[in-house]
């Protein structure tokens, strides 16, 4: 089809540039690549306070490695990065512009919250501890006082009773609440998803994807990598469809999925819909 390829993909941010506070995401430019292999070209973003963004797209289209980048655990090449309105890893003065140390950057990175496709609970702790350890080890808080909270968060993703449970005596949902609750004991102001309903058996989505609803209805600013169309039709503000580490499409997420401008995008939503 020669109309299409002569096309320009879309990308449009939603929101203009701002410096952002709490709750917001902004990114422009951004590049990474391992090696020789760009695997994010020129990605843009801008995701204000409580706003829910789904990111879609085929396998290895750079997903992953967007929301690893969003979350210090990878650095972007070049672009600007700010998460809760600060340069990820770096600090402007009136000066300059200049790393940041590894702990202020650790700082930075309590909070942003993320959960990943497999969980990745400690398997030596039980969900209490599981969701208590960051509270303590990192945040200094005092055991007893972590506990409560940890029980508290257990109860908001519905495992009221399991506190003492080890993660392989739980069901992948189970587990992967543990994991929200996890993720949520460090206070985060923003949450990145990576695919997190993707290694559970069907009959297991519903339960993490409700407590992922709950959330966004408390105003929690969202990044889900994810293949569940339905809630990215129901609960995303906005959604983002890349392929092969460029943005194809952004914009208002039930705009997208209803009409996608992009060829590549039809084709991948006719498949997964
Ligand atoms: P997605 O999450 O959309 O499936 P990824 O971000 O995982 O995509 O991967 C995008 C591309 O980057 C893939 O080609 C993948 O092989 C490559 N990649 C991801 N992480 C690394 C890494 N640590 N080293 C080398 N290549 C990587
Ligand atoms: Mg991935």
């Amino acid at each position: 089809n020669e109309s299409a390829t002569k096309q320009q993909p879309t990308v449009e941010p939603p929101q203009a540039a701002t410096k952002g506070g709490l709750g917001t995401v902004y990114g422009r430019q951004l590049v990474k690549s391992f090696g020789h292999r760009t695997v994010l070209q020129d990605v843009d973003l801008d995701i204000k306070s409580g706003e829910i963004c789904c990111l879609i797209g085929p396998s290895g289209s750079g997903k992953s490695t967007l929301l690893r980048c969003i979350n210090g655990l990878e650095k972007v090449d070049s672009g600007i990065l700010r998460v809760n309105g600060e340069d990820l890893g770096y600090e402007e003065t009136e000066t300059q512009y200049r790393p940041l140390s590894k702990k202020q950057v650790a700082a930075q990175r309590t909070q942003i919250g993320m959960v990943f496709q497999h969980f990745n609970l400690f398997p030596n702790m039980t969900a209490l501890h599981n969701v208590m350890s960051g509270l303590v080890l990192v945040k200094r808080v005092k055991k007893q006082a972590a506990a409560e909270h940890a029980r508290s968060l257990l109860q908001q993703v519905g495992l009221d009773g399991h506190e003492n449970h080890y993660p392989s005596a739980m069901s992948g949902g189970q587990q992967q609440r543990v994991a929200i609750a996890r993720a949520l004991a460090m206070d985060p102001s923003v949450m990145l998803f990576d695919e997190p309903t993707s290694a559970l058996d069907p009959e297991l989505v519903g339960e993490v994807l409700g407590v992922m609803q709950q959330l966004a209805e408390k105003g929690m600013t969202m990044l889900v990598a994810t293949h569940e169309m339905g809630f990215a039709r129901e609960v995303a503000d906005s959604l983002m469809f890349m392929c092969a580490g460029r943005t194809v499409e952004y914009g208002d997420a039930r705009e997208v999925l209803a009409h996608p401008k992009e060829e590549r995008t039809q084709q991948f939503l006719e498949k997964v819909l």
